[in-house]
């Protein structure tokens, strides 16, 4: 047990909540910790602390094992945050009530629920009485016995001497089991989005909960960025927007430089906090990160060159010209599966044409995007024209609805056309990057070895969560049974578990709700006629998990062969030739991406020419790269990322039509 100075008790409890309530500006500079420490909101009793006084108490804090000090790399400012859920090993729940209790002392579980609504969301109050109840047994809560003229008993923390303890001969009443049983973690699936529907709506949700996929067990929860701090948010942003722009392009390359440079230093501890809450196998998520280095060092290297000014004519006394000029505030909401490609495409070439960002993540992986804004912060960009918006669908609703200047889409088809409706009516920018059914053909001329492992790899690497994934699979009839055959042996040998072991290949899905969408999908399959050749089922431990599965006999009609799977199962039909083939593939209202594999080019040349889709893959499949351009047609989406297309998304040209008299300048 530690035990604390009641300065040690506020100066923590500040640090706890500032990480829960603005993330987006934590760790904390000793200034802010004093000034956190002296607020008069929320505090009891309000203090007149000095920053020698908290600096010395942030010392024995540290000795204590219950804060640490951050220094960027090239930063000078030293920075504070608390370990306490580490040391005390809280929960989010835990963590929430011991917070306040240290920051106001004493108070009854009515207060605790009412003041701990942006740490966490306790649905009741036997919640909450379970957890002082299970706090009180590990020593760390003590129940105090009902004043005059309360309706209400109170509790207080044990963590400093001397504070307010009950009477030695007072039994506390037993927390009702009920209550106990009631607030273990109940199944997920319930709390969970439909597949497509946007995130929940909770009335009153003021905290998102993150949850470890692998486990389902809640161990965070981030306060949720408010409707009125979204307005304050942006109303900081348009501001800092101007002076970012007027800042050469180099001053801006060197900070998005500077951040590329933390990134690369920071890259594990990034790809744990990724693999804890999207679940991506550790080797994955690293993957991601180190791939993203190369994609900011092309937009810094590209961006400027792209939109620097350009004479086009310059004919009989008449100079045709274009300028660039940055768009305002990009709003950014989010998609999860690929946290750090998702947002980095948008937000590093939006920052270097000089543009503000204010950027949800997916409730999915918010730590994730608060890390990267964090990282930016530290890097040395102001923290107005960088911002994080912390929430769920009706955060990403508001955040759409704001006066930005232009809206950056990445998710559902379901959520992008609400979004595209939300931003009709003010007529601004909107880029959406949205779903697939990506369709492979395997003609009958393959190395039957090269192909069955690009194709499984399309389908089933990150779990088969990738916009591009390869989620429908054709077959010339000549080769359906050795590649069949090769195919199983793939998946066969995929190594499905722990997504923090560096051997694992297939880990958990994200989110629980899909585990019913291929449930779904599967039972729809099968009772049309379909055959699941291995997996087909959830594997019964807690978390999200689901068998790799291959199903055959499968027919375009299914929901199966038409709807986004995004999880760890591939449908597979025989195909009679070349046109058969087009036939099925084109048979999708999507169209991001699709993938011919044979040794003749030009066949594959033919095929691709024919389908209506934005990414054209021979012999490969689910690939992106940032210098090619990252389009979707029909409902995959609007608009381009990444190239020099997408570097131009986030600029508004200027056209110059310029006379110049003889005799004038
Ligand atoms: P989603 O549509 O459920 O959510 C995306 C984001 O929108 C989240 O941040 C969410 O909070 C927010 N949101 C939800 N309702 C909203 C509303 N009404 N208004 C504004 N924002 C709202 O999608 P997801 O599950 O996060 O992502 C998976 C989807 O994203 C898949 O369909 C996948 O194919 C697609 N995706 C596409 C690309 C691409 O490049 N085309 C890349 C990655 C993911």
């Amino acid at each position: 047990m530690i035990e604390l100075t009641a300065e040690e008790a506020r100066v923590l409890g500040c640090l706890m909540e500032k990480a829960v309530t603005t993330p987006d500006n934590y760790p904390l500079s000793l200034n802010a910790v004093a000034a956190a420490c002296n607020q008069t909101t929320n505090r009891d009793p309000i203090t007149h602390y000095d920053e020698a006084l908290v600096d010395q108490t942030l010392d024995a804090l540290r000795e204590k094992g219950t804060a640490r000090r951050v220094m960027a790399t090239g930063q000078r400012v030293v920075k504070h945050k608390h370990v306490a859920d580490e040391a005390l090993d809280l929960d989010a729940a835990e963590f929430s009530v011991v917070g306040v209790l240290l920051l106001r002392g004493p108070q009854t579980p009515g207060e605790l629920k009412t003041r701990t609504e942006r740490w966490h969301r306790f649905r009741s109050l036997d919640d909450l009485e379970e957890v002082l109840g299970r706090l009180a047994e590990r020593g760390f809560t003590v129940h105090l016995p009902r004043r005059p003229g309360q309706k209400e008993a109170r509790w207080n923390h044990l963590l400093v001497a001397g504070g307010e303890v009950p009477p030695a001969d007072y039994v506390p009443p037993p927390v009702p089991q009920s209550a106990r049983v009631a607030a273990r973690p109940e199944p997920v699936a319930e709390t969970e989005p439909e597949r497509g529907a946007p995130a929940p709506a909770e009335p009153g949700a003021h905290s998102v909960e993150i949850r470890d996929p692998a486990t389902g067990e809640v161990f965070r929860t981030v306060a949720v960025t408010e409707a009125g701090e979204i307005e304050q948010k942006l109303g900081r942003a348009a501001k800092a927007q101007k002076a970012w722009a007027d800042r050469s392009y180099d001053d801006r390359a060197a900070a998005l430089r500077a951040f590329r440079e933390l990134l690369a230093t920071e890259a594990e501890e990034c790809a744990q906090i990724t693999t804890r809450e999207v679940g991506k196998p550790i080797c994955q998520s690293r993957l991601e990160i180190t791939a993203v280095l190369d994609r900011i060092d092309w937009n810094v290297e590209n961006v400027g060159r792209v939109l620097a000014p350009r004479t086009v004519s310059s004919a009989g006394g008449v100079e045709e010209r274009v300028t660039s000029e940055p768009v305002g505030v990009v709003a950014h909401v989010s998609a999860w599966n690929y946290p750090y490609f998702v947002g980095l495409n948008t937000i590093v070439p939006a920052l270097l044409a000089g543009n503000a960002v204010l950027y949800k993540p997916s409730e999915y992986a918010t730590l994730t995007g608060l890390r990267i804004i964090d990282l930016m912060h530290r890097a040395g960009l102001s923290v107005d024209v960088v911002q994080s918006v912390v929430g769920l669908g009706p955060t990403g609703a508001a955040l759409v609805a704001a006066e930005v200047d232009m809206v950056c889409f990445t998710g559902s088809h379901a959520t992008g056309r609400r979004v595209l409706r939300a931003a009709a009516d003010r007529m601004v920018r909107v880029h959406l990057e949205l779903g697939g059914k990506d369709a492979a053909y395997v003609c009958d001329d393959v190395d039957l070895d090269a192909a069955a492992l690009g194709i499984a790899e399309g389908a089933f690497y990150n779990c088969g969560q990738s916009c591009s994934a390869t989620e429908r699979v054709y077959v010339h009839e000549a080769i359906w049974d050795a590649f069949l055959a090769t195919f199983l042996d793939v998946v066969g040998a995929y190594n499905v578990g722990d997504p923090t072991d560096e051997q694992t290949d297939i880990g958990p899905l994200a989110r629980a709700g899909q585990l019913d969408v291929l449930d779904e999908q599967l039972a729809d399959a099968i009772a049309k006629g379909a055959k699941v050749l291995c997996g087909g089922n959830r594997i019964g431990r807690p978390g999200n998990w689901f068998e790799p599965t291959v199903v055959v006999d499968v027919a375009d009609h299914m929901a199966l062969m038409r709807d986004e799977s995004f999880g760890p199962v591939i449908g597979l039909q025989r195909v009679r030739n070349d046109a058969d083939a087009v036939a099925h593939m084109d048979d999708t209202t999507y169209g991001l991406g699709a993938s011919v594999f044979s040794r003749d080019r030009a066949r594959a040349d033919a095929i691709l020419t024919q389908l209506d889709v934005g990414n054209a893959y021979w012999n490969t499949a689910d690939r992106s790269t940032v210098r090619l351009p990252w389009a979707g047609r029909r409902n995959s989406g609007l608009g381009v990322s990444m190239s020099e297309s997408g570097i131009r998304s986030f600029a508004r040209e200027k056209a110059w039509h310029m006379l110049s008299w003889s005799g004038s300048d």
